[in-house]
C-alpha cells in the first residue's frame, strides 16, 4: 500500500487493540493509543520507522474507550502533541473513564453488563485534556497529512474516522475485524448511527480498512456486511 503515496500508514498492533502512524516523512501523527502501559512499545515502534517522538505533532483519538486511550497520558508527555477527540467524548477523557459499550451480540452482552457493573475499573485510564475537540470533518493538512477526520459514531457516540488520500480509512471500533464472516463490532452503543457511518465511509470511496482490532481489509468485506445488516 506504499508506492507513489505521499503518506504512510503504519500499523502498530499491540495484541488488545491497534494503533497507526501516518507520517509524510517528517511530520507525523499518531491515531489511538492502546491499552495501559504500552507507551514504550508505541514508542520503539515508532523509532523502528526511522521517526522520533518529537515527530509526533498531533494524536487523534478515534474514541475514548480504556483500550485506545490507556498509554495516552504517557504519549501525550514523550511527545507533547496535541490530542484531538470527539466533543461528545472529551468530558469523558478528562474524567478518565468511559463507560462499556453495549454489546450487539449475546456474548459481548454479558461481558458488557459486567463492565458496566463489577468490571468499572476497567474502563478507567489517566485522564488528559484534550486540545483539540471536534464534532465536524476536520482536516488533517496543518499537520502535514493529506487527509481528514470524519465523525463516525455507532460505536460510541464520539467515534472518529480519518481517512488518507480518500483511500484508506482509519476507522478505530467502527469496523473489527476478528470474525470470519463479518466486520460488525461485537460492541456498540447505537447500531443504527453505525450503519448510518458505514454508509459514510461506503461513500468516501475508500478501499482500505484499518480496524482497531484485527488486520487491514479491503472494501468488499465491508460492502458485503452492511448488505447482510440491511437485509
Ligand atoms: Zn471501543
Ligand atoms: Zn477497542
Amino acid at each position: 500500500m506504499a508506492g507513489k503515496n505521499t503518506n504512510r500508514i503504519i500499523p502498530i498492533p499491540m495484541m488488545s487493540s491497534n494503533a497507526y502512524v501516518v507520517t509524510n516523512g517528517k511530520r507525523s501523527i499518531l491515531i489511538d493509543a492502546g491499552m495501559k502501559k504500552k507507551e514504550k512499545k508505541i514508542v520503539a515502534a515508532i523509532e523502528r520507522m526511522q521517526l522520533s517522538p518529537d515527530d509526533i505533532q498531533l494524536i487523534i483519538l478515534t474514541h475514548t474507550h480504556y483500550d485506545h486511550c490507556g498509554s495516552l497520558k504517557a504519549l501525550q508527555e514523550i511527545t507533547k502533541a496535541k490530542v484531538l477527540v470527539h466533543k461528545a467524548e472529551a468530558a469523558c477523557l478528562k474524567k478518565g473513564y468511559t463507560e462499556f459499550p453495549k454489546g450487539t451480540m449475546w456474548f459481548p452482552k454479558i461481558m458488557s453488563a459486567i463492565g458496566r457493573t463489577i468490571g468499572k475499573g476497567l474502563g478507567k485510564y489517566a485522564p488528559v485534556v484534550p486540545a483539540i475537540t471536534i464534532s465536524k470533518r476536520f482536516n488533517l493538512r496543518a499537520y502535514g497529512i493529506d487527509g481528514y477526520v470524519l465523525p463516525t459514531p455507532g460505536h460510541s457516540a464520539g467515534s472518529l474516522s480519518v481517512i488518507i488520500e480518500g483511500k484508506y480509512a482509519i476507522v478505530g471500533d467502527t469496523l473489527f475485524n476478528i470474525f470470519k464472516h463479518s466486520v460488525f463490532p461485537p460492541y456498540a452503543d447505537d447500531q443504527k448511527a453505525l450503519l448510518k457511518s458505514w454508509e459514510k465511509l461506503l461513500k468516501s470511496n475508500c478501499e482500505y480498512f484499518y480496524p482497531g482490532h484485527g488486520k487491514p481489509f479491503m472494501r468488499e468485506r465491508l460492502q458485503k456486511t452492511y448488505e447482510e445488516k440491511r437485509r
